[in-house]
Formats: C-alpha cells, structure tokens, sequence
C-alpha cells in the first residue's frame, strides 16, 4: 500500500483558528488572519475541542493519493460520504495483467497462498476470454449503427470491458484519490484505526492518521479509536488491548510534539 498526502489547505490551523475566534469577536477577518500567531492558533484550537465547537475545522481539507489497495478497502471507504472521490475505471482501462492484494493471513501459508494465486489466473484467464468473445459482436452492433470501423473498435472495447471486469475478485489492485474536510477524516479515523476494522482498511487509516498529524500536528493530536478518550465502545466485540492501544497511539503524539 501506498498513501500519500497530496495537497492541504495550507496555514489550516491558523485558518481554522481565525474562523472560529471571528464568532466571538468585533475584528474583521483580514485583521483576525493577520494577528493570529502560531501559539495563539494552537491555543485556540486546543479550545475547541475542549468545548466541542466543531464545526470550523470543516474549512481545511487534505487529499490522499492512495495506490496498491484492494476493492475490498475501497468498498468500504467510499462508505464515508463526506469526501470526494476518483478511483481508476475498469470500465476504460484494460487490465492485461491485473494485480492483486493478497491478505498476509493467506500469504504465509505456501499452500493457501497457491490457491489464492491460481484462482486469480483463472479470472485472470476469464476476463481475456471475454472480452475476445464479446470484442465481434460488439463491433458489429455499432457497424450496424453506421459507425466507422475504427470508432466501432473503440466502442466495442469499451462495451467488452465493462462487461468482462464482472469476473474481477475483490482482491483485485485499485488506485484512488480522495480528499476529505477535518471533520470527516477525524471521524473516519476513529472508526477505521479500531482494532475492529479490517485489517486493510485500518493500516490505511494509520498511516493517513500520520501524514494527517505530521500536516496538522495539534488538529489530529487526539485522532485515534474511540478507546483513547473513555471505554471501549463495542461491548462483547472488544479487543480488549486498550493499554496496548493507548500506548501506541501516546507515542505517536509524541513523536509530532
Ligand atoms: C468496524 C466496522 C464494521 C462495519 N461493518 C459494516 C457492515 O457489516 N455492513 C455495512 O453495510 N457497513 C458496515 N460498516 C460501514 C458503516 O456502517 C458506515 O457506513 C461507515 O463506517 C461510514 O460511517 P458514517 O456513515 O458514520 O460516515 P459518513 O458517511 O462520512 O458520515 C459521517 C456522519 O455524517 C452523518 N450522516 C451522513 N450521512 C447521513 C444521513 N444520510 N443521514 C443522517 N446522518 C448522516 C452521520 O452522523 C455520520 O456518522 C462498518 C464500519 C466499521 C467501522
């Protein structure tokens, strides 16, 4: 898996700071952005959370760049709304040798590891057969509807394609770029750095958690599982590691102190 931060709104905590004083104060907003000193935007933010006041950190946002993951994450990350996605189409790229994400649990076992690689050779194996199969009829039907030979072509790839990815497993490699405000991706990674999210998903949130506090080290200093803050939330289905939890997540603040 590669993640990287792409872009953020830059001066983000000295803006979010100067949109959130400007509700309790007479200055204009030239002047409010001007006086705010680094310590001051801290202070303030520090504030905020303390008394919940939210809202104005949904002004910065952060775009991640994420590659060498699998459907199955990407499935469950355009779950959360409040983002904006563009992930590579199967629709309009062919994938002549597609690849995979193969789950570690399955990777040290030689003998699992060998099923799971042969049965993506044989949708590997289906997809290519498919679209030759589909390439003809497709063709003719936009022949028949007065296309040129070469834009028929072109269409009927596309038309073999969208119908040929039906056999791509969930393992299959995707790429995606998404960008969310500070509200959302606070609320994403306490959800997805939980011990009970899966495993994919949640080294995602990780490592987003990190590029996000190393951008913004006083917004996401409290990021983290819900564990963190109080007791765990998930009743039966608790991993009961919360020290363990607590302490990596108390180095991770300090190393962006
Ligand atoms: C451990 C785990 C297991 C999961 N298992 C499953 C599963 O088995 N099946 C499954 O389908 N999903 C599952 N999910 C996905 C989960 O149900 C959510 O879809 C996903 O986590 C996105 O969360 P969200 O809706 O809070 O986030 P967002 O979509 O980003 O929304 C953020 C917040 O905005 C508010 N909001 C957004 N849209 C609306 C709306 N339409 N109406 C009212 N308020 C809204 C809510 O307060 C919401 O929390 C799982 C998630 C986790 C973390």
């Amino acid at each position: 898996m590669r993640v990287d931060l792409l872009s953020h709104t830059p001066d983000g905590e000295k803006l979010i700071a100067a949109a959130a004083k400007l509700c309790y104060s007479k200055s204009g907003v030239a002047d409010l952005l001007e006086d705010m000193t680094d310590d001051a935007a801290s202070g303030f933010l520090s504030m905020l959370t303390e008394i919940g006041h939210v809202s104005p950190v949904e002004h910065v946002t952060l775009t991640f760049g994420v590659e060498g993951v699998s459907r199955s994450l990407t499935h469950q990350l355009v779950r959360h709304r409040l983002a904006s996605y563009s992930q590579q189409s199967q629709r309009y790229v062919k994938l002549d040798a597609f690849e995979y994400i193969v789950p570690p649990a399955i990777i040290e076992d030689p003998d699992l590891a060998d099923i799971f690689t042969r049965s993506m050779q044989e949708q590997q194996a289906a997809y290519d057969q498919l679209v030759e199969g589909l390439l003809p009829k497709n063709t003719q039907k936009y022949l028949q509807r007065g296309f040129s030979e070469k834009e028929a072509k072109a269409r009927a790839e596309k038309d073999s394609l969208e119908d040929a990815r039906y056999v791509f497993p969930n393992a299959c490699e995707t790429k995606i770029i998404f960008t969310m405000n500070v509200r959302s991706l606070l609320h994403f990674i306490t959800l997805r750095t939980c011990n009970r999210a899966q495993w994919e998903i949640r080294g995602l949130a990780l490592e987003v958690h990190r590029l996000a506090a190393e951008a913004f080290p006083v917004l996401f200093q409290n990021a983290g599982p819900r564990c963190l803050h109080g007791p765990c939330p998930e009743g039966r289905m608790s991993c009961g590691r919360q020290e363990e939890v607590r302490a990596f997540f108390a180095e991770r603040r300090q190393a962006h102190a």
